[in-house]
C-alpha cells in the first residue's frame, strides 16, 4: 500500500477512484508475476537436492549474509512463512522464517528442547505446489543456533511459529512432510504429483 493518494482535492475523487483500482490490479499481477519469479527459484519435489543433508556452514561471511537476504526476498515473494537453503538448491544449514511480523535467520538450527506435547495440523511447502497434508508436530519447541553475523540464538517457539522451525529443519536433513504424513494423506499427495513428475521430465 502507498499514500501517494493523499492531499487531493474531493473535486479529484472519481478520478483517482479510477486511479486507485488500476493500481490494485496492477499490484496484484505484479504480486503474481513476482511470486512466479520466485516459485521458478524453488526445488521442486523430485528434484535429488530435496533429498540431501545439507552441511554446517563454517563462515559467516558476506556471501552468507547476501544468501540469507535472498532467502528472506524469495520467502516473501512466494508467500511463504519459511524456507530452508536446501530448497533454493544450497546444501548448507540455514533456513529463513516468518515469526510475529520478524524476519529470523538461523544458522545451524537444533532443536535443544522437544516438548512432549504434539499436535496434527494441515501443513503446505514451497516444494510442493499447492498440496497440504496433516503432519504431527510438537507444539513447543527450544531451537538454538546463529544469525548471519555468527552472533547466537536462541528461541522458544509454540504454536505456528514451532512448527515452521521443525518443518525447515526437515528440509536440512532432506526430508520433507510428505514423509512425515499418514499413508492415507501420503497416497492422495503421490497421487496428484506423480502426473507433474511424468510432465517434468
Ligand atoms: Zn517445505
Amino acid at each position: 500500500m502507498s499514500d501517494h493518494d493523499h492531499g487531493h482535492g474531493h473535486d479529484h475523487d472519481d478520478h483517482d477512484h479510477a486511479h486507485a483500482h488500476e493500481h490494485d490490479e496492477d499490484d496484484r499481477a505484479e504480486q503474481r508475476a513476482r511470486r512466479q519469479v520466485a516459485l521458478a527459484q524453488i526445488r521442486q519435489y523430485g528434484d535429488p537436492v530435496l533429498r540431501m543433508r545439507a552441511n554446517e556452514v563454517e563462515e559467516f561471511d558476506d556471501e552468507l549474509a547476501r544468501l540469507t537476504e535472498r532467502m528472506i526476498g524469495v520467502m516473501h515473494d512466494a508467500d511463504g512463512v519459511g524456507l530452508a537453503a536446501t530448497q533454493v538448491g544450497i546444501l548448507r544449514r540455514l533456513f529463513v522464517f516468518h515469526d510475529e511480523d520478524e524476519d529470523r535467520v538461523v544458522v545451524n538450527p537444533v532443536i535443544t528442547v522437544r516438548g512432549k506435547e504434539t499436535e496434527v495440523d494441515d501443513e503446505g511447502c514451497l516444494s510442493l505446489g499447492p498440496i497440504r497434508m496433516p503432519v504431527e508436530r510438537a507444539i513447543e519447541v527450544t531451537l538454538d543456533g546463529f544469525d548471519a553475523a555468527g552472533n547466537t540464538v536462541h528461541l522458544e517457539l509454540e504454536g505456528i511459529s514451532a512448527r515452521v522451525v521443525q518443518h525447515e529443519l526437515d528440509h536440512l536433513d532432506g526430508k520433507m512432510i510428505i514423509d512425515r504424513t499418514d499413508p492415507e494423506s501420503r497416497r492422495e499427495a503421490m497421487a496428484q504429483l506423480r502426473p507433474r513428475l511424468v510432465l517434468s521430465r
